[in-house]
C-alpha cells in the first residue's frame, strides 16, 4: 500500500506540473471577468484638456475679488461653451463665457463659478441668446472647479497590471485610453468524460441499474466558476474501446486539461487507468481525505488529468481542492479559497483523515454556527445542494468537541 499523501502535499505537486497558459488578444470592451496579461500605462493625458467640473461661467479668479450678493460682480459674457466644443476667445480682465460641465476651458480664464453663484437664469433653450453680462456673488479662487488635463490618468502612469481580474471600471479606463484590444490570459479549456455503463444522459429514458450523469453538469459548472471553457463529451460506456474513443475524442478539442469521473478505483470494470496508461501516464494518488478515494493525475498525451471518483460528493470535493487550482493557475488567477471559520454545536467523532463536512452556516451574535447538513454520504449530492460551505476536520483528529471553532471553505453561488 502507498503512503496516504496529505491534501496540501497533492496540490503542491499538481501545482508543481501546471503553468500558466499563454495569451490571447480580445475586444477590450468583451473582458470582463477576464485575466490581464499585459501592464496597460497610459499613454495620454485622461482628461486630454483642462475642462469645467460644473455648469457656469469660466473667468478670472481675480475679477471675482470681494464678489457677494450685496455687492456682485459684473462680467461681459462673451462665449457659450457647451461640452465637446472648443472656444478660441481669449477671456481678458472683466469678461467671462457661459460654460457647461466637461467643455473645455476658454484660454485666459483660470476659475469657474457655477451658475448658482451667479444672478443668472438659465432657461432649458440652448439657442437663447446669450445674456450679455452676468453678476458673481462669490469670490473664486484661481483653480476652483477646474480638473487639469491628466486629473484622472497621466501620461505614462500605470494604470492595469498584468493578473488583473478585469472588473467594469477597469473595462471603463482601457475604452478611456481609447484601447480595444487587450492582452488577457487564455481561458483553460476543460475536457469532462464521465465514464459508466449505468449513466445516461437527462432527456434519455432511465433503464434498469441506470442513473443519469450528474457529474459532468456539476463539473461544467464548476470550470465556468473558475474562469475555464468547459468541453462535455458523450458519456463513456464501461469498455476499453468506448473509453479510448473518448479521450481521442478529448485529445481532438486541444484542451488545456482533461477531466474524467469514475473508472479509477480498481473495481473489474475501471477501465480509465489503463487507456490513461496507453495514451500518456498516471498516477494513483491515495490521499488522507474524507471523502475522495483515490485521485488520479496524470497526462493524456501533453495535456494534464484528473481522474476524479464517481461519487457526486466527492467528486465535487476533489475538484475543488485539486483541479480547482490547477484550472486557477492555468488562467492566470489567484489561488486562494474563500475561507471564513466556524463553530461546532455537537461532539463529532472522525477517523483522522483530512475531512470536509458539509454544513450549514448561521450568524449567532459575534460567531457563525456550523450545522451538518444530514446524511454525509458520498452520493448524497442533496447535501451540497444544502451546504453552504465544506467545514475542515484537520488530518489527525478523531474528537471534535461541541463550541470547537474550525476553518470553512465557502461554497460559491
Ligand atoms: P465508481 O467511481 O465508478 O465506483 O462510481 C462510484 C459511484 O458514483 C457509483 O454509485 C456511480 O454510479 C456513481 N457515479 C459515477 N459516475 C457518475 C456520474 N457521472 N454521475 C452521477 N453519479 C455517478
Ligand atoms: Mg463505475
Amino acid at each position: 500500500m502507498p503512503e496516504l499523501m496529505s491534501v496540501e502535499e497533492v496540490v503542491q505537486r499538481v501545482l508543481g506540473q501546471i503553468v500558466r497558459l499563454d495569451a490571447e488578444n480580445v475586444v477590450a470592451v468583451d473582458a470582463l471577468g477576464r485575466v490581464l496579461a499585459e501592464d496597460v500605462v497610459a499613454d495620454a493625458d485622461i482628461p486630454p484638456f483642462a475642462n469645467s467640473s460644473m455648469d457656469g461661467y469660466a473667468l478670472r479668479a481675480a475679477d471675482t475679488t470681494g464678489a457677494s450678493a450685496e455687492h456682485p460682480v459684473r462680467l461681459n459674457v462673451v462665449a457659450d461653451i457647451p461640452a465637446g466644443h472648443v472656444s478660441e476667445r481669449a477671456i481678458g480682465a472683466g469678461e467671462a463665457a457661459r460654460i457647461m460641465t466637461g467643455a473645455p476651458l476658454p484660454p485666459g480664464a483660470d476659475a469657474v463659478v457655477q451658475v448658482e453663484l451667479t444672478d443668472a437664469e438659465w432657461t432649458r433653450d440652448d439657442t437663447a441668446d446669450l445674456a450679455g453680462s452676468v453678476g458673481i456673488v462669490s469670490a473664486a479662487d484661481a483653480g476652483d472647479n477646474v480638473r487639469d488635463a491628466g486629473e484622472d490618468l497621466r501620461q505614462g502612469q500605470a494604470v492595469l497590471r498584468a493578473g488583473t481580474v478585469l472588473r467594469p471600471q477597469d473595462l471603463g479606463v482601457l475604452v478611456s485610453l481609447g484601447r480595444t484590444q487587450v492582452s488577457v490570459v487564455r481561458q483553460p479549456r476543460v475536457a469532462i468524460i464521465a465514464t459508466g455503463d449505468e449513466l445516461v444522459e437527462a432527456g434519455e429514458p432511465l433503464g434498469p441499474g441506470q442513473i443519469r450523469n450528474s457529474n459532468s453538469a456539476v463539473i461544467a459548472g464548476l470550470v465556468s466558476q473558475n474562469g475555464g471553457i468547459p468541453i462535455r463529451l458523450p458519456i463513456a460506456k464501461d469498455n476499453l474501446d468506448a473509453v479510448r474513443e473518448r479521450f481521442a475524442e478529448a485529445l481532438a478539442a486541444q484542451p488545456d486539461l482533461i477531466v474524467s469521473t469514475a473508472g479509477v478505483s480498481v473495481g473489474a470494470h475501471d477501465l480509465v487507468r489503463a487507456v490513461i496508461e496507453e495514451l500518456g501516464e498516471l498516477a494513483l494518488w491515495r490521499v488522507n481525505l474524507r471523502p475522495g478515494k483515490p485521485l488520479a493525475y496524470g497526462r493524456v498525451g501533453s495535456v494534464p488529468f484528473f481522474g476524479l471518483p464517481g461519487n457526486p460528493v466527492s467528486t465535487m470535493i476533489t475538484f475543488d481542492l485539486f483541479v480547482r487550482p490547477a484550472i486557477l493557475k492555468q488562467g492566470g488567477r489567484p489561488l486562494a479559497a474563500p475561507v471564513t471559520t466556524a463553530v461546532v454545536t455537537e461532539d463529532m467523532t472522525f477517523d483522522g483523515r483530512e475531512t470536509y463536512m458539509r454544513v450549514t452556516l448561521r450568524q449567532d451574535g459575534d460567531r457563525l454556527v456550523a450545522e451538518t447538513t444530514g446524511t454525509q454520504s458520498s452520493g448524497a449530492l442533496l447535501s451540497m445542494v444544502l451546504a453552504d460551505g465544506l467545514l475542515i476536520v484537520p488530518a489527525g483528529t478523531t474528537h471534535v468537541a461541541a463550541g470547537t471553532e474550525l476553518g470553512v471553505r465557502l461554497l460559491r453561488a
